[in-house]
């Protein structure tokens, strides 16, 4: 197969790239819908289209289904085109997920110890950690057409900046991967890129307007408004953890009072069973704590697996802080469907049921009842699933 993208010059070059976005959005498209779609003449997609299938992009998937006459043929992207890598870059881990042409999953692998840290030797270091774990999972490297990066915090894909990782004012940090990584690399926050990929992968896509908490040790929003993901005017939008809504008194890490990530975030769950232990609040964590363990959140969760009522009553009373702001995010936006992810959402027989009844207590009813509000399905794969594909829609001209 030729080189990608760059390559496509010449003869019908403004075609295929056209009709590589089409498909990159649908499956199975006929020459006729193909036509339809470019505004141009079926012998002319016809011609372009094999071509495509020469060189390697395109495959006829299947024949449409018809209750008269011939069937025509059905085509979409190929999936032996190529693969697409997106890792999710958490505090002392990536994770790594890899999909093909089409978007099906091959591969991920969660928890690939890793701090990065802001200098341009870290990021040398986590490229080749990227490329070690590769190496050891069954694909052709060569045949990698893009990178998806996942930071927290703000970062602007268009610019390529992220300011949790600044490194330089000339150079922003996705360059600096894409040096490292040699194939093109699309940045972007971690919340939205979940966002994208619980979007792409969901059964109803439908779905116009669709809201993702990134419920984790801080609290992050991405959002597809009308079908696209938004990102606001610098790529900082989303910023739900720091919306000033409680009156707890207490600090956020940025340096503010009574964010709503100090109630409804894994550092909140953190503060309040420290809290209930301190209170000398009967827990499976108890005698760790009184020993003056560190406690972690996976500590935290593991005693909620394990039906520990004082856990409990905390990661209940998050989803009720947590349930008020999905009240007001549905009078806000009348979206389609809300869904909490996160590290967090593995809690959700407990998290769930108080933050329904507070979205029933304080939400328009006229507005909820428009409302799914469900639990991520990608859980702790929807940052690097999501990455993956944002690279390739980026890469391909796809709908983002
Ligand atoms: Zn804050």
């Amino acid at each position: 197969m030729k080189q990608f993208l760059d390559d496509i010059h010449g003869r019908y070059a403004a075609e295929k790239k056209a009709l590589l976005a089409l498909c990159s959005n649908g499956t199975g498209l006929s020459v006729a819908d193909l036509s339809h779609e470019l505004g141009t003449s079926i012998p002319k997609v016809t011609r372009v289209v094999n071509e495509m299938i020469q060189d390697g992009y395109l495959a006829e998937l299947g024949k449409q289904e018809s209750t008269t006459g011939r069937r025509p043929s059905l085509y979409g992207l190929n999936p032996d085109a190529g693969f697409f890598v997106g890792i999710d870059v958490c505090q002392h881990y990536f994770s790594l997920a890899i999909t093909d042409f089409p978007g099906r999953v091959l591969h991920f692998t969660d928890e690939i110890p890793f701090t990065l840290v802001n200098t341009e030797e870290s990021v040398r270091q986590m490229c080749e950690a990227i490329q070690a774990h590769l190496a050891g999972v069954n694909i052709d490297q060569a045949r990698i057409r893009a990178y998806g990066i996942n930071l927290t915090g703000r970062v602007n894909h268009s610019t390529g900046y992220s300011y949790s990782f600044f490194i330089s004012e000339q150079k922003p940090i996705r360059d600096v991967f894409r040096q490292y990584l040699g194939k093109p690399v699309s940045l972007e926050n971690d919340s939205r890129a979940m966002a994208y990929g619980e979007y792409m992968s969901s059964i109803a896509r439908e779905e116009g307007t669709f809201l993702f908490l990134n419920v984790g040790w801080g609290l992050g929003m991405g959002m597809i408004l009308d079908g696209k993901l938004f990102s606001g005017k610098s790529g900082f939008s989303g910023e739900i953890g720091h919306f000033p809504l409680l009156d707890n008194n207490q600090f956020c890490r940025c340096g503010k009072i009574g964010c709503l990530e100090t109630g409804a975030s894994g550092s909140a769950l953190h503060r309040l069973m420290r809290e209930k232990l301190s209170e000398g609040r009967p827990s499976l964590l108890s005698a760790a704590y009184k020993a003056g363990a560190d406690l972690t959140m996976d500590d935290i969760l593991d005693a909620i697996r394990r039906e520990d009522v004082t856990a409990i009553e905390c990661i209940e009373q998050i989803g009720s802080t947590l349930g008020k702001a999905v009240a007001g995010l549905i009078n806000l936006f009348n979206p389609d469907m809300v869904v909490i992810g996160g590290r967090l959402s593995v809690t959700e027989r407990y998290l769930m049921p108080p933050l329904r009844s507070a979205v029933n207590k304080y939400s328009l009813n006229l507005v909820n009842n428009d409302t799914i509000i469900r639990v991520s399905r990608l859980g702790n794969e929807a940052g690097a699933i999501g990455a993956s594909l944002l690279s390739k829609s980026r890469l391909l001209g796809g709908r983002v």
